[in-house]
């Protein structure tokens, strides 16, 4: 069994803590939180050990009832590995403590690259994490960018990818963050960091990026123009796409017309959170004029990182292949039922 400890029990890590319980090949040796919020008592009533994320806090999770196994240290001595899900650029302040115990840790898409040795995403480029101690796991949008980049790639060649991000104002409990009524270029600058971010998957892409940020919290949609190398139907892509696990191509029929019935549809179906870990493209939206092609999918930014950051840890302890840990994350996370 992988002995993983999860630091940060937020939107990405109570999420990474479940999907590891769930594989037949890890254990959750402990969560560590910074204060006995309303995750902290979820994660005790999960059977989560949990840490204090500092020391000096412990009393307060005493008196609201928690037992705490110990301070942040002692799990992150005790773990194989450590995903960090703490907020953006706390991660990198946490790698010495990681460092100091030589236990490996994974990083979240909020870090800058050069926290990890590697930057990651399953699909794209899973043996370049095989063996490696620092891994940086990216963003939500990154990941749903590589995984239709991956494939369309390998399939046909890209010549340039053009993507247009409409990114949620923030995340459902993020009651500090908006707009609230605005339609912001966000970045204001063209092109956006997101596309750098994708060269850290693949170095030698050719990609411009685009954002905005509306007043939602459901899910990001883009809009996505790649020119491919080949001459292809819109068929063939679509075929292509299916056959991508983390990919659900939306069928015509189903009257799913936008992220707030995307969602419906998860909560509908029991998945947990309402969590959507695959990118959804719609199918109507696969268009192709000569070599270039259209889509629009949607990517859930809580959850679409989460398989990843489970694959990550498999090959960090090398103790699976690409495909074979793929396949068994999603079978016990519940990719594609
Ligand atoms: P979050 O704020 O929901 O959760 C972070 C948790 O870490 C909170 O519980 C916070 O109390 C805790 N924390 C703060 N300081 C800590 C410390 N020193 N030690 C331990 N815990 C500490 O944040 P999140 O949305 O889960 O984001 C975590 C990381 O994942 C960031 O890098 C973010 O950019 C990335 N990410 C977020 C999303 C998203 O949409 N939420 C998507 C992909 C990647």
């Amino acid at each position: 069994m992988i002995r993983v400890g999860v630091n940060g029990y937020g939107t990405i890590g109570k999420r990474v803590a479940d999907a590891v319980d769930a594989q037949p090949d890890m254990e959750v040796i402990g969560v560590a939180k910074t204060q006995p919020n309303f995750e902290a008592h979820t994660a005790v009533k999960r059977g989560y050990p949990m840490y204090a994320a500092i020391p000096e806090r412990m009393p307060l999770f005493s008196e609201a009832g928690i037992d705490v196994e110990g301070a942040v240290d002692e799990m992150v001595a005790d773990a194989d590995v450590v995903v960090d899900c703490t907020p953006s650029g706390i991660g990198a302040d946490n790698k010495a403590l990681y460092e100091s115990h030589d236990t490996p840790a994974i990083f979240q898409g909020g870090e800058d690259a050069d926290v990890g040795e590697v930057s990651f995403n399953a699909r794209a480029n899973y043996d370049d994490a095989v063996g490696v101690d620092y891994v940086r796991t990216v963003s939500c949008n990154t990941t749903g960018l590589s995984r239709i980049i991956a494939p369309l790639r390998e399939e046909y060649g890209v010549e340039k990818v053009r993507a247009t991000l409409v990114r949620r104002g923030g995340d459902p409990g993020q009651n500090s963050r908006g707009p609230i009524n605005d339609i912001l270029p966000n970045p204001i600058h063209i092109p956006s960091h997101h596309g750098p971010d994708v060269n850290t998957i693949f170095p030698d892409l050719s990609i411009d990026t685009l954002g905005l940020k509306v007043p939602a919290t459901l899910m990001h949609v883009h809009s996505l123009n790649v020119t491919l190398e080949d001459d292809v139907t819109a068929a063939h892509v679509r075929q292509l796409l299916e056959s991508e696990s983390r990919v659900y191509v939306i069928p015509e029929g189903l009257g799913i017309d936008g992220a707030g019935k995307l969602k419906d549809f998860a909560l509908d179906a029991g998945r947990p959170r309402g969590d959507l870990w695959e990118n959804c493209v719609w199918g109507e939206s696969i268009a192709v004029e000569g070599r270039d092609l259209y889509l629009f999918q949607a990517i859930h930014q809580e959850s679409d990182v989460i398989p990843e950051n489970v694959d990550a840890i498999r090959a960090m302890t090398e103790s699976a292949e690409q495909a074979e840990s793929m396949v068994t994350t999603d079978e016990h996370v519940g990719i594609g039922i």
